[in-house]
């Protein structure tokens, strides 16, 4: 037998709040300082070996439909593994679903966010019902009978994982159906109707193309009336106890995101009640879209940190060539330059939640433009961090007992649902059109930096802000890219070391920017940087 040599520990046990400076210190600049001992003790739950099991897990043990029982009767449930519930009675526990509604207090949203971005580098499946939970509850409260009903429930930490009428059970969880499968992006499609049944209440006929989640107790669902499309609220029981008539058709074989269900669903005379004024869906329910983009970025700035720490911390005890790899110049160069990205996307985040808790113009501004910009740019440089990851750690990171493949499949999702690359960037031309005051937010936000090159950077994209043909669809991802970049330096040369800051503006805020990573100029701390982010256990 050979003995095993020059291969690294596993990151585990492992603090992923108290080794992650990056998200300590946005947490307590963005409002939530508070939540410090809360979020290290989920970091230290979520970090040890076994909570790390369960996302391998739920992830091999992939749910499964049970369309009927043995006599043909229909169930329309899904089985999950021991482990997918495990992990969202930590999820719920910590309040990651609704904490900001249920307990208000500034940096509630701030102190969440570090929260779900530590839930999503160990599982991102479950994230899925919490980040829909989380995102129902502004739209829930568009009809205040309905809310005062579910919310309690919503606002429970006590994870009840039966099938059963929502009165019977300790907690729930939302989903939400829009998707159809003649048109996603183009809501205004949905063919799924609404008819009145008499009391107050109606019926649901038609279907949709992905509905996650679907052992969620409720969804928030699209349908026409006379006056337009329509939000309903849509439970999986009727208020007779019988099972709402929607059938599971089949569930989604996906790329990532294995261990959470996403479903084809037919509706057929489904109990729902109306949420907010009838033809008003869109809006209604685009206030649950605002939040679960908030979670996009949160959820691929995590995969990205996950990444990250992974590749460091291999690289800080794998040798090659005499040295270990992050002693290698050119492998110091790569993992400065992923964790710039890390931690560019981490600072944006954050800063962006905290906009979730406050109510000023700013504020206002800043979740209207910056939600669907940040959306853009973050998940869409994910799979490319991801990728680069995997490399650091050779053929191992090929392999799925490493994490590796599974933050690479998962990466791309975020930036496909709740609204697809361009339709962020096409929103964002939208939002700075009809957001009074949104260019001069944005310029204070994007001003006040030192730093030479952040300061043309700005002038520039502030120029092309003001500019009569800003709403240029075929440029507007060239301009959403730019705005993200630039605020990105703006915080970090704000918020974060010099070597950080100097590092990002020097390799970001030019034309070539962002082919391959570990092309960072001379000059650079590479190793200060990589430093900073590397994880301990
Ligand atoms: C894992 C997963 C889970 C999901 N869960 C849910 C769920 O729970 N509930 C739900 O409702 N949906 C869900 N979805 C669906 C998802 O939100 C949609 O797939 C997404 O919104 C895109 O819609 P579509 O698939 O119909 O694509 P389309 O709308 O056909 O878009 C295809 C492409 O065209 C682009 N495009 C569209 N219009 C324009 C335009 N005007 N200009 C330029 N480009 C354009 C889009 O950006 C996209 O890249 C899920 C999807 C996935 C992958």
């Amino acid at each position: 037998m050979f003995e095993v040599q020059n291969q690294p520990p596993p990151l585990e046990p492992y603090n992923l709040f108290a080794s992650d400076a990056v998200l300590g210190d946005a947490v307590q600049r963005e409002g939530a300082g508070w939540a410090k001992s809360e979020l290290t003790a989920l970091g230290a739950t979520l970090g040890k070996p076994e909570t790390i099991r369960l996302g391998f897990d739920a992830n091999k043990f992939t749910p499964q439909l049970r369309t009927f029982d043995r006599y043909g009767h229909r169930l329309d449930e899904v089985e999950f593994h021991p482990a997918w519930h495990e992990l969202l009675t930590i999820a719920l526990a910590a309040g990651l679903h609704s904490s900001p509604w249920a307990e208000p207090k500034p940096g509630a949203h701030v102190a969440r966010a570090a929260g779900t971005y530590m839930l999503g580098q160990v599982e991102s499946g479950v994230y899925c019902p919490i980040a829909m939970t989380y995102g129902s509850v502004p739209t829930l409260r568009h009809a205040p009978a309905i809310a005062s009903e579910w919310l309690p429930r919503i606002f429970s930490r006590d994870y009840d994982r039966n099938f059963r009428p929502v009165k019977q059970k300790t907690s729930a969880l939302l989903g939400m159906g829009m998707t159809e499968n003649q048109g996603g992006s183009d809501l205004r499609t949905n063919t799924t109707r609404a008819e009145p049944a008499g009391d107050g209440s109606f019926r649901l006929h038609g279907h949709k193309w992905f509905m996650s989640a679907p052992m969620c107790d409720a969804f928030l669902v699209l349908a026409q009336l006379p006056k337009g499309l329509s939000c309903f609220l849509m439970p999986r029981w009727t208020p007779d106890g019988e099972r709402n008539a929607i059938q599971i058709l089949r569930l989604k074989d996906k790329l990532g995101n294995r261990s959470n269900a996403s479903s084809e669903v037919e509706f057929h005379g489904a109990f729902a009640q109306l949420i907010g004024e009838e033809g008003r869906g869109i809006p209604t329910i685009i206030e649950m879209g605002s939040h679960t983009r908030l979670d996009c970025c949160i959820g691929s700035s995590g995969l990205m940190r996950q990444a990250v720490a992974q590749a460091i911390h291999h690289a800080r005890y794998r040798t090659a060539f005499q040295k270990k790899l992050i002693d290698q110049p050119l492998m110091t160069n790569v993992l400065a330059d992923l964790a710039l990205e890390s931690e560019a996307a981490t600072v944006l985040t954050m800063w962006l939640a905290r906009a979730y808790d406050e109510d000023n113009e700013a504020a206002q501004v800043i979740r209207r433009v910056v939600t669907p910009a940040a959306k853009f740019w973050i998940c869409k440089r994910t799979p490319f961090v991801t990728y680069e990851a995997m490399e650091v750690l050779g053929g191992s990171g090929y392999i799925e007992e490493s994490i590796m493949p599974r933050l690479y499949r998962e990466a791309p999702v975020n930036s496909i649902w709740e609204g697809s690359g361009n339709i962020m960037c096409l929103d964002v031309l939208r939002a700075i059109e009809r957001t009074p005051n949104a260019v001069d937010v944005l310029r204070h936000e994007l001003g006040g930096g030192k730093d030479a090159r952040l300061k043309d950077a700005t002038s520039t994209l502030e120029k092309r802000l003001a500019a009569r043909d800003r709403n240029d669809e075929s440029q507007a991802r060239a301009l959403v890219r730019d705005l993200i970049v630039a605020l990105q330096g703006a915080l970090l040369t704000r918020h974060a070391p010099t070597a950080v800051s100097d590092a990002f503006c020097a390799s970001r805020l030019h034309a070539e920017a962002g082919s391959a990573f570990g092309m960072l100029p001379r000059g650079v701390d590479f190793r200060a940087i990589a430093d900073r982010a590397a994880p301990r256990n």
